[in-house]
């Protein structure tokens, strides 16, 4: 493969959502910008670079010359050209909401009990993992390099093979890979596995995914051999041979920073404040997600609020749930549920001009999100299990003053390289997380400022360019020996004599 620094050689990005939305309102299409973890994270890089991104527009209506031009518009806007894979209703049903959010996302984030194996899922998985291969062998040359995103197309790499490409092909999963224990309850674990080692790089987020996904080759290939020890290794099996490495993602940490200083941000958290006077604000951002441990959390900030009683009236905690997936029944379930507890705890504690959870439920504009990241001294990032968790790198970026907390989820792909500067907690723990919110609240301003300085120098030094930067370097390095070993999470367990 040629160096894809050089000219001539495009990225081609695919990943199941294009990063725009496509919108039919009173007969005429217009787009809006997408949101979320992945679009933030790539579609700077993509400016930069210039190259494709090859996704679903988000509708599922027949594709129209219309359409076409609206998303001949958004590339424009977008500075890279933007290729639509169109799928129909029963693909939306059971290859989005079926396979993906129904079997991948809960089975890889460990909690198999929110299952549903549907035996038509799989079928419609396949078939969709054809059709973005359909649109890409059309897109693409032979120099270019194709960068498959996430849990929704882990099966493109097989179907390109299959019709016959010979370009490279990567794939990055964003998500956790869960452990054989867990991975061998798919029934379509086989078939999900070859799919997957027809990619010629694999990236995980932390090295125990990738011991993971190794552990669980191994069972269906005995004669797997493993060459290399740092940040890539190769592995074969039969006849290929793929590299399988750990790029921890990051974010435009300097574009956050800078953000978080403008006037309007400014303006607004200072708003912020005055609403909420000498009180510590505590911040949890997330979509709402079972994965993310919010009423745990809540019953976290209960225990804390039931055992430390001088924090009332000084602290109060800001939750912002994005809306997210809301047609599947366990995430309208969890709002039900999540509603009742924010109720619950606010009836228990509040007092005359103090209310002890401020609830917001809708996607906040650029400048609100900032300014939260600004006005609140503590974020509460404590997700049950996550591939990364942007917000929590978010945070320390937009933090001017230097003296935010971070309160971190031993769970989340962060904490392997956040652990030593934020405080760790086990998110199931909630007199853990109690005790950690109260640790946070009286904490010296310079162990403050020494742990945050830390923080800002991870997400700055790893940051989104870094995380691109080493995924294509290792699909096209000669030699992987100057890929160093990462930081790994190691659990702080308590010794035990038997
Ligand atoms: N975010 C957003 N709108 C909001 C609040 C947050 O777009 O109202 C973004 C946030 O900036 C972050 C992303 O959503 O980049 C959440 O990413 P994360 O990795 O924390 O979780 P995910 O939702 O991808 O599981």
């Amino acid at each position: 493969m040629n160096d894809l620094s050089t000219a001539g050689d495009r990225l081609v990005v695919v990943s199941n959502r294009l990063p725009v939305v496509l919108r039919k309102i009173d007969g005429s299409w217009s787009f809006s910008p997408g949101s979320g973890g992945l679009v933030s994270a790539l579609a700077p890089v993509l400016r930069n670079r210039g190259g494709i991104w090859i996704g679903w527009p988000g509708s599922v209506e027949a594709e129209t010359s219309a359409m076409q031009e609206v998303l001949e518009e958004a590339t424009r806007h977008s500075g890279y050209t933007l290729k639509s894979v169109a799928l129909d209703m029963r693909d939306k049903n059971d290859f989005y909401h079926g396979f993906a959010n129904e079997v991948i996302w809960p089975l890889f984030h460990d909690l198999q009990s929110h299952c549903n194996f549907a035996p038509r899922y799989w079928d419609a998985y396949t078939r969709v993992n054809r059709k973005f291969a359909d649109v890409i062998i059309r897109s693409v040359g032979p120099d270019d390099f194709i960068w498959v995103h996430d849990y929704h197309l882990m099966a493109v790499g097989r179907e390109l093979k299959a019709l016959g490409m010979g370009a490279q092909v990567g794939f990055f999963l964003h998500i956790p890979f869960p452990p054989p224990d867990i991975y061998m309850k798919l029934p379509w674990r086989f078939p999900l596995l070859r799919a997957l080692l027809e990619y010629d790089l694999i990236g995980f987020q932390t090295l125990r995914d990738r011991r993971n996904f190794l552990q669980c080759v191994r069972l269906i290939a005995p004669d797997l051999t493993i060459s290399g020890k740092g940040q890539v290794v190769t592995l074969r099996v039969g006849r290929r041979e793929v590299r399988v490495g750990t790029f921890p993602i990051g974010i435009d940490f300097k574009e956050f920073a800078r953000d978080s200083q403008n006037e309007a941000v400014a303006r607004l958290a200072r708003h912020i404040h005055r609403d909420l006077p000498g009180r510590q604000m505590i911040l949890g951002v997330d979509r709402l997600d079972y994965t993310k441990g919010i009423t745990h959390r809540f019953e976290a900030f209960r225990n804390a609020l039931q055992r430390f009683p001088e924090l009332h009236h000084r602290t109060t905690l800001v939750q912002v749930v994005v809306p997210s997936r809301e047609d599947i029944p366990k995430y309208h379930s969890l709002k039900v549920e999540m509603e009742q507890l924010v109720g619950e705890i606010n009836g228990q504690f509040t007092q005359s001009g103090w209310v002890p959870i401020h609830y917001i439920f809708r996607s906040l504009s650029r400048t609100e999100l900032l300014a939260y990241y600004r006005a609140c001294h503590i974020a509460l990032v404590t997700p049950l299990k996550d591939g990364m968790n942007l917000v929590a790198k978010e945070f320390c970026a937009a933090n001017p003053e230097g003296e935010g907390v971070l309160i971190l989820s031993e769970f989340a792909g962060a904490a392997a390289q956040l652990q030593k500067a934020a405080l760790l907690v086990n998110p199931y723990n909630v007199e853990e997380v109690a005790e950690a919110i109260q640790r946070a609240i009286h904490m010296s301003a310079g162990e403050r400022r020494a742990r945050m300085h830390k923080l800002k120098r991870f997400v700055r030094d790893y940051d989104i360019f870094w995380w691109v930067d080493a995924f294509l370097r290792a699909a096209i390095a000669k030699d992987l020996s100057n890929f160093p070993v990462p930081e790994d999470y190691v659990p702080h367990m308590e010794t035990i004599s038997l």
